[in-house]
């Protein structure tokens, strides 16, 4: 299947919040670091396991894909339409 899960281009996101806001955290206390790495973690797995191009299988920017649920787009790599559903 040639479709990218729109779920999963939020889940990334929502990982990516939560490595930033531990991140300004950490600053008040590093225990919070923890968490980020997680979310840093989690955002690495879904991006390789979820959100890569279905024809050639590299990576394409995150806000590309979040656009790409209201309009067409393009792979940057291989040109090649990918749907995000
Ligand atoms: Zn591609």
């Amino acid at each position: 299947m040639n479709t990218i899960q729109y779920k999963y281009v939020l889940l990334a996101f929502a990982c990516l919040i939560l490595f930033c806001f531990c991140l300004g955290a950490a600053l008040f206390s590093p225990l919070l670091l923890i968490p980020g790495v997680f979310g840093l973690v989690g955002f690495y797995l879904v991006d390789k396991k979820y959100l890569r191009c279905p024809y050639c299988g590299r990576h394409n920017a995150l806000d590309k894909l979040f656009i790409a649920k209201r309009r067409k787009f393009y792979c940057v790599h291989c040109w090649e339409q990918i749907i995000v559903e």
